[in-house]
């Protein structure tokens, strides 16, 4: 088992669980609270930037709601009066959401996505908009307008992406969980590289309304946290079927049914999946492999041969949605619109050049080639070909299993500016673009420490509606392992 060399290793970040024991034995209110973060956030995040947007009023108003809510003595729901991050491709009305762009950079919605009408339905306290790449589009935090956020385990190191200010909020004990966005790996490679756990839902799980359109057949909400219970409650918290968006159908309830227990569970590994992983990850790896046969699962070789095509597949389906989706930014409507263009032509050229940054360009342009008239069919028709294939693969391996076991990714937080061609980083999203494309939810748990003592993650996928059984296998872990690899931070809050 690989350890961290300077940190102790059984600190964790304050909780959900933790939290909530506090609040309800009235032994600090959810404004108390609030502060702490809001000052917490106000001295650490200029070297973090894992917040775009803080909103303090917001944020102390919502505490103040919750503590007359606690106060009255009623049962409160279980995000009441919880600091918390959002990320900012999900709309608040009134509150700037920027998707990490210039193009939208003064963009204030007049609408609230579902996710956060629900968590402010419990009185769950947002204290800031969270840092990501631009559009959603990158793994990194590299590509945000807004510079990417920093690792809290290593501010040389990236916190990964999309969803890396989210990430970094919570890794850092500036919100005691997040809600990120998953189109390709954005919630699951951010939470791996800085040492906390993320679920990607069921593709429907969750409702889309209100969040920025990357790839919508692709896109999904869901939760990092510190801990599984906490990603169990938080995805019960909005996880619903939605009329909004035609393609939620929701999920059942998770937390109170988790036990933990996965005795006869049969778990997969696909050798596919770790041929030529670096050498730490591929120890970590199959450590965890080791302790899930100590509780009683059975491990099970399996081959999933498609993964080669997912990565293919995924850019191409992304890039096409994306180019369709995108077209909406051009300078009149709303967001940014660039002066002097003179003609109608030339201000929506200027807008879109002016706004949109290198890699949103990039994918704009190559979703827009694949889906021309003469290149149709030979990219974005084989892709759709290629999604069927690896789904249909993904379902058969599910008939015989309950659990594929992978790395998250083959590699651990990067230095900020490794300087990557695009393919290069394209390439470190290839174990968590196949569970979009086939709609399966996932989840990233900490397994292990490289020679850096940055942190690694492990992939639990599932079957489609799977939650259940993929938050237990975590949980069995975690418990086992006594969170040992979930760092406390250097800095941020403990109560
Ligand atoms: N890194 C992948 C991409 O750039 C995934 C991003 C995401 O999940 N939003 O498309």
């Amino acid at each position: 088992m690989l350890k961290s060399p300077d940190l102790p290793s059984r600190v964790k970040m304050t909780s959900i669980t933790e939290i909530r024991a506090l609040l309800d034995a009235r032994k600090i209110s959810a404004v108390e609270l609030a502060k702490i973060y809001l000052d917490a956030v106000k001295r650490e995040n200029p070297a973090l930037s894992a917040y775009i947007t803080v909103t303090e009023d917001a944020a102390l108003d919502a505490a103040r709601r919750a503590d007359e809510r606690i106060g009255a003595g009623e049962s409160v729901p279980p995000l009441c009066g919880m600091p918390f991050v959002l990320k900012d491709n999900i709309s608040t009305a009134g509150i700037r959401t920027t998707c990490g762009s210039k193009m939208l950079e003064n963009y204030v919605p007049f609408y609230d996505a579902a996710v956060w009408e629900a968590l402010r339905g419990q009185d769950a306290v947002m204290l800031g908009k969270g840092n990501m790449d631009e559009f959603a589009m990158g793994s990194t935090n590299e590509t945000s307008y807004f510079g990417g956020a920093k690792n809290p385990r290593d501010l040389a190191r990236v916190a990964g992406g999309s969803s890396g200010g989210v990430a970094a909020a919570v890794a850092g004990g500036l919100a005691s969980f997040g809600i990120g966005s998953d189109t390709g790996g954005s919630i699951r490679q951010p939470a791996s590289f800085c040492g906390v756990v993320g679920l990607k839902p069921t593709y429907g799980a969750v409702s889309r309304h209100g969040l920025i359109a990357y790839a919508s057949s692709l896109d999904q909400i869901g939760p990092i946290a510190v801990s599984v219970k906490d990603l169990a409650a938080v995805f019960d918290a909005i996880s619903a079927r939605d009329k909004r968006d035609m393609t939620s159908r929701g999920a059942e309830q998770v937390s109170d049914s988790l036990t933990g227990d996965i005795r006869g569970m049969k778990i997969g590994l696909a050798r596919e999946f770790y041929e030529g992983l670096p050498t730490d990850i591929a120890k970590a790896l199959e450590s965890a492999a080791k302790t899930y046969e100590k509780l009683g699962a059975e491990l099970v070789d399996v081959s999933f041969p498609a993964l080669r095509h997912a990565l293919p597949a995924y850019y191409i389906l992304a890039c096409a949605e994306a180019s369709s989706n995108l077209g909406r930014y051009d300078g009149l409507r709303y967001g940014r619109r660039a002066e002097g263009g003179g003609t109608l032509d030339e201000t929506i050229r200027r807008t879109r050049s002016e706004g949109f940054g290198r890699e949103v360009r990039r994918r704009i342009l190559l979703g827009t080639y694949v889906l021309s008239a003469g290149y149709y069919d030979a990219y974005y028709n084989r892709a759709q070909l290629l999604r069927r294939g690896i789904t249909n693969e993904f379902e058969r391996m599910f008939s015989e299993l309950d659990v594929l076991l992978t790395p998250t990714a083959p590699v651990t937080a990067l230095p900020f500016g490794a300087d990557l061609s695009p393919v290069e980083t394209y390439q470190t999203d290839i174990c968590t673009v196949p569970v979009n494309i086939a709609g399966a939810p996932a989840v990233s748990i900490p397994c292990g420490f490289d020679s850096d003592g940055l942190p690694i993650g492990a992939q639990l996928i599932g079957a489609k509606r799977g939650e259940k059984t993929i938050l237990s296998a975590a949980l069995a872990f975690e418990n086992e392992t006594g969170g040992a690899f979930i760092k406390a931070p250097t800095s941020g809050v403990k109560l």
